[in-house]
């Protein structure tokens, strides 16, 4: 950069340092989409005498007294922030890299620096894409660890499902920041569970309708408006992420999507129609478990994934066994112990549901 004119070097107490001549860099400010003439004139407050411009950025700092030094063609000293970046990217991924991530504090200064060394020095376009995250907020403020505020995903994973910490980031579009609250995690955690039940439902319904026959022709007609609504789903949700990553929207059309499942169940349809409708939208569903590493579980092991993070101490097998103590009491009409059992299990955060082909549990969200 020296050698092409972009740089500049300044004596410091004995060393060098050298700075970016932001001005020699015409497209400087294309990715904040700020006006050089506009960023001088603010910048005019704090002029620092040893820069030919306000604007421009070290590339290399001279060492001062007591601080870390490396030996270099000017002296003792250590690299500049922004090009730490730059030359790590180069390093390992080239001269134009696809992605470049990072948070949208970063965009102005830090970005834009990268950029304009980068692309000075190679003569090629530094990234293909920019893709700049949302704070994460708690009460409004910015989660961060010199505020105080923050803990870690390691903590939070204490208390809730993997699954449930994803969901809770998807519901907001990546540019946006993230309102972080206990019940926004409980609500995410609640819209698992209704997926979970909806899968269990399914799965009932196809293992006793697979080899039906019988359609009759409300079903008929419910059948088919219940397929085309899961061809649209697909459409749906690849339009949503094709839109710069809308995935608060792919959601509400996978929740809808859920809803309408539910609401087929509930019109009680009949037959291997219907079971295969329903198979058709399990592999819909798959596409969302793909591409969000959501819906990863059956719903037995999201169960039991909550036993764990519940704490909860009964193993599936102690509830089992429960269950088989309370219908022998209900052979017996013994309702007495029937009740006591269930609602001693419910206390525990277990609930139990009694169906015509048996009686299931699943944890309480
Ligand atoms: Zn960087």
């Amino acid at each position: 950069m020296l050698d092409k004119g972009f740089a500049y070097e300044v004596e410091e107490g004995g060393n060098k340092s050298v700075y970016f001549s932001v001005e020699k860099f015409s497209k400087y400010g294309k990715l904040s989409k700020k006006d050089i003439n506009e960023l001088l004139a603010g910048a005019r407050v704090d002029i620092d005498e040893r820069k030919n411009s306000p604007l421009d950025f070290a590339l290399w700092k001279a060492s001062k007294e007591g601080e870390p030094w490396w030996n270099s063609p000017w002296g003792k000293g250590r690299p500049g922030w922004h090009i730490e970046c730059s030359a790590m990217a180069l390093r390992l991924l080239g001269e134009s890299i696809d992605i470049h991530g990072g948070g949208a504090d970063l965009i102005f200064p830090h970005h834009e620096n990268e950029i304009a060394q980068s692309e000075a020095f190679t003569n090629k376009p530094f990234a293909r894409y920019w893709v700049h995250n949302g704070f994460i907020t708690i009460d409004k403020e910015k989660m961060s660890k010199s505020l105080g505020n923050f803990f870690t995903i390691r903590e939070v994973l204490e208390r809730y499902d993997a699954e449930v910490l994803r969901l809770f980031m998807l519901s907001s579009h990546y540019r946006s920041p993230i309102e972080f609250s206990e019940d926004q995690l409980k609500e995410a955690e609640a819209s698992l569970e209704r997926y979970y039940s909806t899968v269990a439902r399914m799965d009932e319904f196809i293992a006793l309708n697979a080899t039906k026959e019988l359609a009759s022709q409300k079903d008929f007609d419910l059948i088919k408006w219940f397929n085309s609504f899961v061809d649209r789903f697909k459409e749906r949700f690849e339009e949503a992420m094709d839109d710069d990553f809308n995935t608060a929207l792919a959601l509400g059309n996978t929740f809808e999507l859920i809803r309408e499942i539910n609401r087929f169940l509930d019109s009680k349809p009949e037959g291997q129609r219907a079971a295969t409708a329903l198979m058709k939208a399990k592999e819909a569903i798959g596409l969302v478990k793909e591409v969000f590493n959501i819906f990863t579980k059956t719903p037995y092991q999201w169960n039991v994934e909550l036993l764990k993070i519940k704490k909860i101490s009964l193993t599936p097998e102690d509830i089992e066994s429960k269950i088989s103590e309370r219908n022998l009491a209900r052979k017996n009409k013994d309702w007495t112990l029937a009740d006591r059992i269930r609602k001693e299990l419910l206390e525990r955060g277990i609930l139990l549901e009694d169906k015509r082909e048996g009686t299931t549990w699943k944890v309480k969200v």
